[in-house]
């Protein structure tokens, strides 16, 4: 028989009830008990629910209050000193490592934070060193395995593997310069051998480890390290089975394939082609083999006869007991259930399958090719195939005008019209910013008020003309408040955007939108990606009307605010019918129109935020020039429309230049912002090293964290960019914008920053 398996579940509740428990224990309303009772129910409920679609192998231990790496390296002490002897309850050392902590005498930051592979997810980042004493805090894996059998329910427990733990840790401050993390793997092994025979005396049968490193080509020099580890832990544990996903195995499945485990879980939803060469090294093997054929980072449904022949593939090759049907990732890039949405049109709820139905699918896929004779199979195969076929003849209607302006485009459409130096001097006359000008990266607090009122708006509880006089006072709010602090180039706050993609999706068309289609970006942090259905276009302007009345309030110089092409197409849901450079290109073009209207209606300055550019770039390197080939040209021809008065302005979440600097510089922006106060400044060495020509704006303070940087603080910071960067190059700003942030933290944080800035004028 042919099993079923998810390899991890959505962490955040039906109801995103995680983050209202958490942020209630971290506003002191709810106890720590509390807070327990409230995760128990919620993994309850994901364990039933997936028992009840007729999942096999169910997944416990991925759960999390904030990151599941975090919880590992509590849970194996691997805890910064900074966190500690501060009197702070385990709990509380945990959650101030993944946000910071200010309040009752301690001021602690947060740990750092990075991408998850190439996710839109966030996880923060271990450190190690040459004093890190690994111990078994908890084991988290064996007590969430506990508790899904104490609810009569036998599970599969996850847990992060080794390798990957040490590969994606950075040192820690106190180790040593040449140290690296992956040395530790001796001290470390024994306490998964702890970890592993806990849960075999505990009766898992089996345990997925995961390793999605190995998708990874550094993982290739981490051969020796995978076999030594297995080999030891192999035989003190339940199966192992191997977790690769987000890309293909490569080479490195010569060596995975002869780790002394049970089995292998690759993604055949990243990478289908990869199944031939992966058979064909586990055949002489006893390796079972966990196909991901539904996928675990997009919302549309399984086409369940491509999925079969898949899986035919692998059963007639190795026999359908060494074969598994699975998500190809955890599950925790999908929102939960399709089942909550009601605005959707019944023909787009029959395009999609979120969480809850892709295990579904993945029960009726592995009942299939195990021969079932059910009747309820066959009609579900049957449904699968009317609805795959109808989505098909949908996708077949494409815009013809959006379709022929993306093939008529000229290479002058991407370039501006004179040079950065030309540029500079005939902006700064427009702009007549001071030296080390200041600036923030867009939003303002989102406060409660601001929901309320969008809220209300879509319930119809206030009119449109309501709606937006409210906002407008929101702007002019924000404008003297900026004024007030004496900051040097203005925005308006962004207070009508509910979100930086989903309200620019809601303002184009082909995209449609969920109600309740939450994903976990980071902690507490949930976005609800768009989802693009069709060609894209923008039928009328969007922002110029907020940035031209923010500029009316004010003599000081408004920027223009908006979201990227690459950025939009990353953090939605990308159709899969066509390739994502058409999607970009389209969105590019939609966004063009807007900055050349932007500039016309009298704006200045317009920021084209792409924190998601380095994010989107492949797992392998062999795959980096064909996304950069289109991503690069995307942002280009959105900024590229206007005169050369115009400042163009981008924005960088924390982002590793050091590979892709020279498509940075490409870019071409007069000015780019990235977020850099928790990288030790390293980030600045390259743009140093590479001789960054535009202007550039390293953020002086973190904003992830409701923590006040101090003037002196933020002096030091700029003291030290300023050994690195040329002085005329260098604008002052936070991290990334402030819409999470309350405005108490604000202004005391903006504040700083300006003094500091003042100080820098006088002093450099
Ligand atoms: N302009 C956006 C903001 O300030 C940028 C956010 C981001 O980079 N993630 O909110
Ligand atoms: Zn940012």
């Amino acid at each position: 028989m042919v099993l079923s398996s998810v390899l991890g579940f959505p962490r955040i509740g039906a109801n995103r009830e995680v983050k209202k428990a958490v942020e209630a224990y971290w506003g002191g309303k709810l106890s720590a008990d509390e807070l327990t009772k409230a995760a128990a129910d919620v993994k309850k409920a994901s364990w039933t629910s997936l028992k009840e679609r007729g999942v096999n192998l169910i997944p416990s231990g991925d759960f999390t209050l904030y990151d599941h790496i975090l919880d590992h390296s509590a849970a194996f002490n691997v805890i910064p000193k900074r966190y500690l002897g501060k009197g702070l309850s385990p709990l509380d050392v945990y959650f101030a490592m993944g946000r910071g902590r200010q309040a009752d005498g301690v001021d602690v930051p947060a740990s750092e934070m990075k991408k998850w592979f190439d996710s839109n997810y966030h996880f923060v980042v271990p450190e190690f060193s040459e004093e890190t004493e690994f111990k078994l805090n908890f084991n988290k894996a064996l007590e969430e395995y506990r508790e899904a059998k104490d609810l009569g329910i036998e599970t599969r427990p996850v847990v992060v593997g080794p390798i990957t733990f040490l590969a994606l840790g950075k040192n820690a401050k106190e180790a040593s310069a040449g140290f690296q993390p992956i040395s530790l793997l001796p001290k470390l092994i024994p306490i998964y051998k702890q970890l592993l025979a806990a849960l075999k005396d505990a009766g898992a049968e089996s345990v997925q480890i995961d390793e999605p490193f190995l998708v990874l080509d550094q993982a290739a020099l981490y051969e020796k390290q995978y076999a030594s580890a297995y080999a030891e832990l192999a035989p003190v544990s339940p199966k192992l089975i191997i977790a690769s996903y987000y890309g293909r195995l490569d080479s490195n499945v010569t060596f995975v394939a002869k780790l002394p485990v049970a089995g292998l879980h690759i993604d055949l939803d990243r990478a289908p082609g990869q199944l031939e060469e992966v058979i064909a090294a586990v055949k002489p093997t006893n390796l079972i083999l966990s196909l991901g054929v539904v996928s675990g980072r997009n919302i549309w449904k399984t086409d369940f006869q491509a999925a079969i022949k898949l899986g035919q593939k692998a059963i007639d090759a190795l026999g359908q007991d060494r074969v598994i049907i699975a998500s190809s990732s955890s599950l925790l890039h999908t929102p939960v259930t399709l089942a909550a949405e009601n605005k959707l049109t019944p023909e787009q709820k029959d395009w999609f399958s979120f969480a809850l139905e892709k295990a579904s699918e993945i029960a009726v896929i592995a009942a299939s090719l195990s021969g079932s004779q059910d009747a309820k199979v066959a009609e579900a195969v049957e449904a699968n195939r009317v609805s795959i076929a109808k989505r098909r003849e949908f996708e077949r209607n494409s815009d013809a005008s959006v379709r022929s302006r993306v093939a008529a485009i000229t290479p002058d459409q991407f370039e501006r019209k004179s040079p950065f130096s030309v540029r500079k001097e005939i902006q700064q006359k427009q702009l007549q910013l001071p030296k080390f000008p200041t600036t923030t990266i867009g939003s303002f607090p989102q406060t409660k008020e601001i929901r309320q009122a969008r809220a209300k708006l879509n319930k119809k509880e206030i009119t449109v003309a309501e709606y937006e006089k409210f906002i407008e006072k929101e702007i002019e709010n924000v404008v003297r408040f900026q004024e007030r602090i004496g900051l040097d180039l203005l925005v308006h706050g962004e207070p009508e955007r509910n979100d930086m993609v989903q309200y620019f999706g809601e303002q184009f068309e082909g995209f449609v939108f969920t109600q309740n289609g939450w994903v976990q970006s980071y902690g507490s942090r949930y976005v609800r990606p768009p989802i693009i259905v069709s060609d894209v276009s923008r039928p009328k302007p969007i922002t110029v009307r907020w940035s031209s009345y923010a500029q009316s309030l004010t003599s000081k110089p408004m920027k223009g605010m908006l979201t990227g092409p690459v950025t939009i197409l990353n953090w939605s849901f990308p159709r899969a019918d066509v390739s994502r450079e058409l999607q970009c290109k389209q969105l590019a073009l939609a966004l063009r129109d807007e900055v050349i209207d932007l500039e016309k209606a009298g704006i200045k300055a317009v920021q084209v935020d792409e924190p998601a550019l380095r994010e989107g770039l492949p797992l392998r390197k062999a795959d980096w020039q064909a996304y950069l080939d289109w991503a690069l040209p995307s942002f280009k021809l959105a900024t590229a429309g206007v005169t050369d008065a115009l400042q163009t302005h981008s924005h960088f979440c924390y982002s590793d230049f050091d590979d892709i600097f020279p498509s940075i510089q490409a870019l071409d922006a007069d000015v780019i912002s990235i977020e850099a106060s928790k990288s030790d400044l390293k980030l600045l060495n390259t743009f140093k090293h590479y001789g960054y020509s535009n202007q550039i704006g390293p953020g002086v303070y973190d904003i992830h964290s409701p923590r006040v940087p101090s003037e002196e603080e933020i002096k030091e910071r700029i003291a030290a960019m300023l050994g690195t960067l040329p002085a005329d190059l260098l604008v002052i700003n936070p991290d990334c914008g402030l819409k999470t942030r309350g405005w108490s933290e604000t202004e005391a944080s903006l504040v700083n920053l300006v003094n500091a800035a003042r100080w820098a004028r006088q002093t450099y």
